[in-house]
């Protein structure tokens, strides 16, 4: 009938609730509150908008507010939701024409995450940003115009996707990372070296163990990093030292949060406050081989959330199926994977688990374009259950890291992915597979 849902942020998780419970429920008014000034966009798309000297914004836009609105969904920007009452069903809606009390029959938290913002960071200093949203992408963009000397904080994978975005427009970038090695929160130690080679390869200044302690500033303007290893002059700072859930609306309407600070639901995206549901980035989910609630705020799983949502909140029975914590990216010329367990997480979380290395090529010797590929595999030791699997190599060939997602929801061990029928041809793989020979050394 004519309920009426309210969604809090027009992005991944918030979208595709709303519009899965408009195909479901023509006659539902839904509502979509986001506090920014775009909506239905490709977060991921914005490091590859930052390489081009004109970056084109339009291009990661899914659907235009006008579409949506075609649509019948009620999207209103700039608008930020500052309170929610879940007993009396209405949220409190601060847009440019001030407050007002909305009311609700389902209410939908999809409000991400936001930058971590350390202790030395400095409040309003121009030329220091934080990368997650349209308009911070706009705001680094204009920075970056005219200044010779980024410094980005944090060698995560936004941090690694940004320095090759940085360097594509000509900067010359510093990479400041406070662990002993680029990727080192996704990777082993073992897998992550060749990451930091490809990124100075790149001509990134990549700089280890080094603790920031504050920011240099003239006239109201960053002029550098001062670090454990001296100060680093440059003219922006980018800060990616990692992100936390916007759960405060939720935690006010008497929702649980996890350890991870995270939103926790249940399988059908539902708080424990009636008519009170959550997706995507603010929420914690249930890893599916460590058993853990987990946050790993990544976009499949937002969309996917979002739409189990959006069947639930319209009187539909849909299953969010949990993670295994997979994640890819790109940085230069190589291609980094990881799915499952690391060997460091897998020992934190009580299992008896071992792990091999294969150094492999990607393609026969003759073929042109074959590169080294390293497989690690993680695997529990009695059972020869799969928990985990790290690949570095080419772009296109650490994408393998889905067979080994794959195994992991059909809980197999390494003698059944040893078994698998795997497609050859020399452009794209040796006859046994980099992932055959490497489960076959695990097993
Ligand atoms: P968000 O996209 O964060 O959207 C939440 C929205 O809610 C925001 O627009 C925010 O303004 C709004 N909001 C918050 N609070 C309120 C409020 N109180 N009132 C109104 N509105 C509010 N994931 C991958 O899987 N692969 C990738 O390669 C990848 N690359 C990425 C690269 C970058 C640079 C970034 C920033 C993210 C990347 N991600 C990637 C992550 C992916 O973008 C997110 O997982 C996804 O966007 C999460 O969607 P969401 O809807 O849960 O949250």
């Amino acid at each position: 009938g004519g309920m009426r849902m309210v969604v809090v942020g027009g992005v991944a998780a918030g979208m595709s609730a709303a519009s899965r419970a408009r195909r479901a429920n023509p006659d539902a008014e839904i509502v979509v509150f986001e506090r920014g000034a775009w909506v239905s966009y490709g977060a991921c798309g914005l490091p590859y908008a930052l390489a081009q000297d004109k970056p084109d914004w339009d291009v990661l836009v899914a659907r235009t507010p006008q579409q949506l609105r075609g649509r019948g969904l009620h999207v209103q920007l700039e608008h930020e939701v500052t309170g929610v009452d879940a007993r009396a069903r209405t949220v409190t809606v601060r847009g440019p024409g001030g407050s007002r009390t909305e009311p609700y029959d389902e209410l939908l938290i999809a409000t991400g995450v936001s930058a971590v913002q350390p202790a030395w960071s400095v409040p309003g200093l121009a030329g220091v940003h934080t990368l997650r949203t349209m308009a911070d992408a706009q705001a680094l963009d204009a920075s970056v115009r005219g200044a010779r000397r980024v410094a980005i904080i944090g060698g995560g994978y936004i941090g690694l996707e940004l320095a090759e975005a940085l360097r594509a427009r000509g900067l010359s970038v510093a990479l400041l990372e406070a662990q002993e090695d680029v990727a080192g929160r996704a990777l082993d130690p073992e897998v992550a070296a060749p990451v930091r080679a490809e990124v100075e390869r790149g001509g990134v200044d990549v700089r280890t163990g080094v603790t920031v302690e504050g920011l240099g500033a003239r006239a109201g303007r960053v002029t550098g990093v001062h670090t454990s290893a001296g100060f680093v002059r440059t003219d922006v700072v980018v800060v990616a030292v990692g992100v936390r859930a916007n759960a405060e609306l939720a935690r006010a309407a008497g929702a649980r949060l996890g350890r991870s600070g995270a939103v926790r639901v249940d399988v059908a995206c539902r708080t424990a406050v009636p008519g009170v549901w959550a997706a995507g980035d603010v929420c914690e989910v249930r890893h599916r081989v460590s058993r853990r609630f987990v946050h790993v705020p990544l976009g499949l799983t937002a969309n996917r959330m979002g739409r189990v949502a959006g069947v639930n909140m319209t009187g539909g029975a849909a299953r969010f199926p949990g993670i295994v914590g997979t994640g890819i990216f790109k940085v230069f010329g190589l291609g980094v994977a990881r799915t499952g367990l690391t060997l460091a997480e897998a020992r934190a979380v009580g299992l008896d688990a071992v792990a091999v290395d294969s150094a492999l090529a990607d393609r026969p010797g003759y073929y042109p374009g074959h590169a080294p590929l390293h497989v690690r595999l993680v695997a529990e030791r009695a059972s020869g259950r799969l928990l985990g699997g790290q690949l570095v190599g080419q772009p296109d060939a650490v994408k393998r890291v889905d067979v080994l997602a794959a195994t992991l929801h059909a809980r197999g061990t390494v003698h059944d992915l040893e078994a698998y029928d795997l497609a050859y041809a020399p452009p794209f793989s040796t006859v046994w597979d980099a992932l055959l020979v490497a489960a076959g050394r695990t097993a």
